[in-house]
């Protein structure tokens, strides 16, 4: 058996084998993270609650059933969970003040499959207030710490999931993409990530950003684990009337037939990255994929609609979202208790809602987005997955000031794949450096067997 301190940072896949051979108990495996966060979270501030009762309580009864032989796909995997989503009895704030005391009151769909499939879950983890960012600063709760360099910003707004996963706090975790915010803060903080196809994952239970965007999606320490734990959090479902009914496949042995397809290289794409690493890093990994793979030179138009398609959308969908907490059924009354961003994009998406407006904005809005889903489809009859940066930047230093419009830059490799409902995952190639890969709506099997290309070849 390998020593304790190496079993915690075990991927998933490697870990479950342990467990099911009855080498690691479910409370063994708890209690090696229980004693890190102990050392570790007060620094990096991952977590906003830890639940070790109810966690244990779990864990003891997957014993019994490991004892039993009854082993299940995640018996004893220890997890934690975004803050927007829902998890029944655990503290559900959104990083918001206006939540700052509401529990979950029922379980997300995708909280209720890891449960069935013997999952602990650990705690809740911290985030932007209300998944509004893209740097970990803006919780209610203080900003999160990046575990490579606690100098610098995890990213967000799935801050806490992806500085837990770097930190060996969790096995793996749960994040929340609405333009980026699973994508990003892996880049940044050196783990693995996917945003699902919209419509792969239910949002039941997810305590929406902007519901025609967001998807809920895994963190982990390697492509094999997104795959395993995309396999089973994903699916039609009845509770989300926006799931897609088409076939969830068995990602992982997927996973184990090698890329096919045509690898796309956008012409130009490298003038939109600002930071010369990154632009080196994803110009070399085009030359290797070049030298290695099927590809073919594409078009990508309207890249640069982009952030200004995605933010009027976000803005009015939040307002819309965000009424609900008015005071009376949950929490505080958002207007008198958010945060800066929160508040901004409440003001802008009322302004926007108004009459007046709206064929202005919002409308226009939706017509680029069309078209930027137009031009996916386009390239994605030609090629199977394309190669991109996460951000056009690396993590800026915690505290730094920027300008709102400086911050939603951050966003703009990201967000063209949740306009157009496509997936993509991001690859760490460099401690906080990942490269991004994009392949076609309900193609994932595709989308991790070219994140291994790209992860064989920066190897
Ligand atoms: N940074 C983007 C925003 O602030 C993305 C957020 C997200 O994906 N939840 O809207």
């Amino acid at each position: 058996m390998q020593k304790k301190e190496n079993i915690i940072s075990l991927p998933v896949i490697k870990k479950i084998q342990l467990i099911h051979d009855g080498e690691l108990s479910a409370k063994e495996n708890l209690n090696l993270f229980l004693k890190r966060i102990k050392e570790k979270n007060e620094e990096i501030n991952a977590f906003i609650s830890i639940e070790e009762e109810k966690a244990k309580e779990q864990a003891e009864k997957i014993d019994e059933e490991l004892n039993k032989g009854i082993k299940r796909p995640l018996s004893g995997i220890v997890v934690g969970i975004k803050s927007c989503i829902s998890v029944k009895d655990y503290l559900v704030s959104a990083a918001s003040k206006t939540l700052e005391n509401y529990y979950g009151t029922y379980d997300a769909e995708v909280v209720k499959k890891l449960k069935e499939n013997g999952a602990i879950i650990i705690g809740m983890l911290n985030m932007d207030e209300f998944a509004c960012g893209s740097s970990g600063e803006t919780s209610y709760f203080g900003p999160t710490k990046n575990p490579r360099d606690t100098k610098l910003i995890p990213g967000g707004s799935s801050s806490g999931s992806a500085a837990a996963v770097a930190d060996n706090l969790v096995d793996f975790a749960l994040g929340t993409d609405t333009g980026g915010s699973i994508r990003n803060p892996c880049s940044h903080c050196g783990v693995y990530g996917i945003k699902p196809s919209y419509g792969r994952v239910s949002r039941y239970g997810l305590l929406d950003l902007a519901m025609s965007l967001d998807q809920i999606g895994p963190i982990t320490k390697s492509i094999e684990d997104l795959a395993y734990i995309l396999k089973i959090i994903a699916g039609k479902s009845e509770k989300d009337q926006m799931t897609a009914d088409i076939r969830v496949k068995d990602y992982l042995s997927e996973l184990k037939k090698p890329f096919n397809g045509v690898f796309g290289v956008i012409n130009g794409l490298e003038n939109f990255i600002v930071d010369e690493e990154i632009k080196k890093v994803y110009l070399d990994t085009i030359e290797k994929i070049k030298k290695t793979q099927k590809t073919k030179e594409i078009e990508l138009k309207y890249l640069d609609l982009a952030i200004a398609t995605y933010y009027p959308i976000v803005y009015v969908e939040f307002f819309s979202a965000t009424r609900k907490y008015d005071g009376r059924k949950y929490g505080y009354k958002i207007e008198e208790t958010a945060g800066e961003e929160v508040l901004r994009r409440i003001e802008g998406g009322k302004l926007l809602t108004k009459a007046e407006f709206s064929g202005k904005y919002y409308r226009k809005a939706l017509v680029a987005r069309k078209l930027i889903a137009n031009e996916f489809k386009r390239v994605f009859e030609q090629v199977d997955a394309i190669v991109l940066p996460t951000t056009p930047k690396k993590p800026h230093k915690i505290g730094e000031k920027l300008s709102p419009l400086e911050m939603y830059a951050y966003d703009l490799f990201t967000i063209p794949a949740n306009l157009a409902g496509i997936c993509a995952g991001v690859v760490p190639i460099k401690e906080t450096l990942g490269l991004q890969v994009y392949a076609n709506a309900f193609k994932e099997e595709e989308l991790f067997k070219a994140m291994k290309v790209v992860e064989k070849l920066n190897l």
